[in-house]
């Protein structure tokens, strides 16, 4: 019989917990992810109704990058990109080059992109990007090739009013320009606004290249503050001497901190009377390795999680702090300048042995701040001083921060469920108040 009553008798459908399409996602960065979104339902009240959308990406494309090499014969590289959540405005996020990026991934630190603009509260959502490629085996015209063809492909996707990539692992300002070009070149204007972390030259904002191991040292100062303790005289371990590790160490040292064991993906070295971050930045951009920096001591990379040190700040790579050496750290405090450098089971680890974790989404969110400034700065033409960059950098960095630690307190939970607790809160009253179309 047709059932001719306009409303039909619905029946009860549970949604999968999770989309087909990450196969078995308990591990990896986008499982500890979805285990850091599990924590926070708790907190939010009738909003954790909405979860559901932080547990699946609003959207991706997975697109085929062809290369001409310079030898004349062809290779193939996969590419991503991904729209974790735009409920409060346009995806951003960063493109990473890596040979082990995978689509997991980034939707993993598509998400953190998310968690991390509202957590400061600019009005973005998240993205990220990635090509499967490891750019050391690659000539300059082949990186330009690849990123060419890869940000044709992706140009569905992006735009500034819709996502606006930014550097990230292996890409950098000439990156950022070619993708400005050759968007510009196939909507047929010059759209600088499509992307952040630009050369200056191209509208690019003073203080951006800096701004995320900046404003690590600015998250470590109020930290170090609230305990009693001040940044001068603080030994630091650093994992990753690229921007973020790089800087943050030479504003630590100039801050009067001591940078006492560095590790690249060449080695690792440790210098208790402290490691000059400038002359190593010189000794690694002569082609040098690192552990023939002169003056410090070669380890075992193994052995650089049990260094003796006050604060490690991991600026490398994601799932580096695990179960396997958290019980070697001997920092009282970790600070997370890499993106999800810490497994679920290595943060269970470390709050058991009193360690306090900072986490990503407040200690590196200094890059995304001055990316939203660049945004601001295109879209009113109107170029900022160097200083202003900074003092406001430091403002909405020092408060965020201010709330997210009054949150942890108040509530008795650690600074990322904290931190995920406002920006969840945010991310979902938004999705609350737009409700569902249709
Ligand atoms: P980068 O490419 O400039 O530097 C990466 C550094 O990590 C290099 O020193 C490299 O030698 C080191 N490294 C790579 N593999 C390693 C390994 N297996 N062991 C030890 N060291 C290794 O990248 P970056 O921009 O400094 O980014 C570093 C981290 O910070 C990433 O997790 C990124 O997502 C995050 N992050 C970057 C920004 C930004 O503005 N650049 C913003 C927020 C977060």
């Amino acid at each position: 019989m047709v059932d001719s009553s306009p409303v039909r008798q619905t029946r009860a459908v549970a949604t999968p917990r999770l989309p087909s399409y990450v196969g078995e996602a308990g591990i990896g960065p986008w499982g500890t992810f979805l285990a850091q979104v599990d924590r926070v339902l708790p907190h939010i009240g009738h909003l954790s109704q909405w979860a559901d959308t932080l547990r699946r990406p609003k959207r991706f494309i997975v697109v085929d990058v062809p290369l001409r090499r310079d030898d004349g014969s062809l290779a193939h590289f996969e590419g991503y990109r991904v729209h974790h959540n735009v409920s409060r405005g346009p995806g951003k996020g960063g493109l990473r080059f890596h040979p082990d990026v995978n689509l997991a991934e980034v939707m993993a630190l598509a998400g953190w992109m998310t968690i991390k603009t509202a957590a400061v509260n600019l009005p973005f959502g998240g993205a990220k990007g990635g090509v499967r490629i490891d750019p050391a085996h690659f000539s300059l015209a082949e990186l330009e090739r690849v990123t060419r063809r890869y940000t044709s492909e992706i140009g569905l996707m992006i735009g500034p009013e819709m996502d606006i990539p930014a550097p990230d692992v292996n890409t950098d300002e000439r990156v950022m320009a070619w993708i400005m070009d050759t968007y510009s070149m196939n909507v047929g204007r010059s759209t600088p606004r499509v992307v952040t972390g630009k050369p200056v030259s191209l509208g690019g904002s003073l203080g951006r290249r800096e701004a995320t191991g900046r404003g690590c040292t600015v998250v470590a100062r109020e930290a170090l503050r609230r305990l009693g303790r001040d940044v001068a005289g603080t030994r630091v371990a650093v994992q990753g001497f690229g921007n973020v590790g790089g800087t943050a160490a030479r504003l630590f040292a100039e801050q009067g901190a001591r940078i006492v064991a560095v590790q690249d993906v060449g080695g690792s070295i440790v210098d208790e009377a402290g490691i000059d971050p400038a002359a190593l930045a010189v000794h690694l951009g002569a082609g040098q390795r690192i552990d023939s920096f002169p003056g410090a001591t070669p380890i075992a990379d193994d052995d650089f999680w049990a260094v003796d040190c006050d604060l490690l700040l991991p600026a490398a790579l994601s799932n580096q702090i695990t179960a396997a050496n958290a019980t070697r750290i001997r920092a009282s405090m970790v600070l997370e300048g890499a993106n999800g450098p810490t497994t679920e089971q290595a943060e269970d680890i470390l709050a058991d042995r009193g360690i306090l974790v900072i986490p990503d989404v407040i200690a590196n969110a200094g890059g995304v701040i001055v990316s939203y400034f660049e945004w601001v700065q295109n879209a009113s033409n109107f170029a900022w001083s160097e200083d202003a960059v900074n003092a406001r950098l430091d403002r909405i960095l020092a408060d965020a921060f201010a709330v997210v630690w009054r949150e942890a307190t108040e509530r008795n939970i650690a600074l990322r469920t904290a931190a995920f607790v406002i920006a969840c809160s945010r991310i979902l009253e938004a999705r609350d108040m737009r409700g569902l179309y249709p």
